[in-house]
């Protein structure tokens, strides 16, 4: 039995989750053997489809129709259950939005549990994954003949391109009664590194006190270090910054090399987010705030003065 891999694309660019979710597969390919296929299911592929056949996998599975160029998550479902058929023991997604919303569709369709976010493979159906926001790691065992899963990007390398070229077939994908339509799409044309991927990331807080100082504040700091821009949940409910840039539980979770936060808490659902960083940079006038408990670096100073000071420093 083979392991399926579902490849997170947009405007005919795979995404960096795919490439960390093939490294998940193979681990699992690894342990339990049979092959790695990576299926794209969408309106139309053509660089995705070359450079998915350049990733270590063995065969790539493109399903494409015109009824499907927003990929509805209904009709990405079901093309996705019409090739999963009794051909593949693991189906993978990232757990990102659009694999959070299509795997539990195809879990619930074929009756089997799902394994959400997991971070380690441990055996062929034995999967470490964070619960509590991340203060505890569960060992789960999958008994289902297929198990699907999703991928947490951060806890897997990323699948490498290689010269080699995966075999690729093509078949018509399966289109589906939809509940919604997309009508409109705004794309954030920016030069900042996305925040998913960012090596540095610089996040603010209620700290900051409006949205003013959290573009006035963070801007040039996260200009000045190649940076992404994050926040607390409590700062994006209050307009700081938009939904996307949220870190935590309910946000984004990234691994940054350099997470650097200003005037927020370090609230559980918070750190459920960031805490696997690699150096955790705080600023924060309370000298008892939790992000201390975790950070590497940690100024006890008001933000307002520390961080233009740091600015001229560099
Ligand atoms: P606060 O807790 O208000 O902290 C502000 C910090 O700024 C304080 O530590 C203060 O000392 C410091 N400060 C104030 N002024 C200055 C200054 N001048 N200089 C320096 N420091 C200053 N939160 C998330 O972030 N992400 C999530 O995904 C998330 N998911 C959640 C899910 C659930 C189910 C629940 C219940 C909550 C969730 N939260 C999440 C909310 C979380 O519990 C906190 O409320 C939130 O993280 C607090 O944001 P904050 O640290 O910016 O604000």
């Amino acid at each position: 039995m083979a392991i399926l891999v579902i490849a997170d694309v947009l405007d005919d660019a795979l995404l960096p989750s795919t490439f960390n979710t093939v490294t998940a597969a193979r681990e699992i390919a690894a342990l339990a053997g049979g092959d790695v296929h990576l299926l794209l299911v969408g309106e139309r592929f053509d660089d995705s489809a070359k450079a998915s056949a350049r990733l270590p996998v063995d065969k790539v599975v493109i399903a494409t129709s015109s009824g499907l160029a927003d990929r509805n998550v209904e009709g990405v479902a079901k093309t996705v259950l019409a090739v999963v058929g009794n051909d593949y023991s693991h189906v993978l997604f990232g757990a990102s939005s659009f694999g959070k919303s299509v795997a539990p569709r195809v879990a619930a369709s074929l009756d089997v549990a799902q394994f959400s976010e997991i971070t380690a493979v441990k055996g062929a159906a034995l999967f470490e994954r964070p619960t509590y926001a991340g203060n505890v790691i569960a060992t789960v065992e999958a008994l289902d003949a297929i198990k699907v899963i999703t991928v947490r990007s951060t806890a897997f390398a990323a699948a490498q391109t290689g010269d080699g070229i995966a075999q690729i077939e093509k078949l018509d994908a399966e289109m589906a009664e939809r509940y919604a339509r997309v009508t409109e799409r705004h794309n954030e044309v920016s030069d900042r590194p996305d925040l998913a991927s960012a090596k540095i990331i610089v996040s603010g807080g209620r700290g900051l006190g409006s949205k003013e100082n959290y573009d006035r504040i963070l801007t040039p700091l996260a200009d000045k270090l190649g940076a992404a821009l994050g926040a607390s949940r409590a700062a994006v409910d209050a307009g700081f910054a938009s939904n996307d840039r949220q870190v935590g539980q309910t946000g984004k979770v990234v691994a940054p090399d350099v997470y650097v936060a200003i005037g927020l808490s370090g609230a559980i659902q918070h750190l459920a987010g960031m805490r696997e960083s690699k150096v955790i940079v705080a600023v924060n006038s309370d000298p008892d705030a939790p992000i201390f408990g975790v950070a590497d670096y940690g100024l006890v100073a008001d933000l307002f003065t520390a961080v233009p000071q740091w600015l001229e420093a560099q």
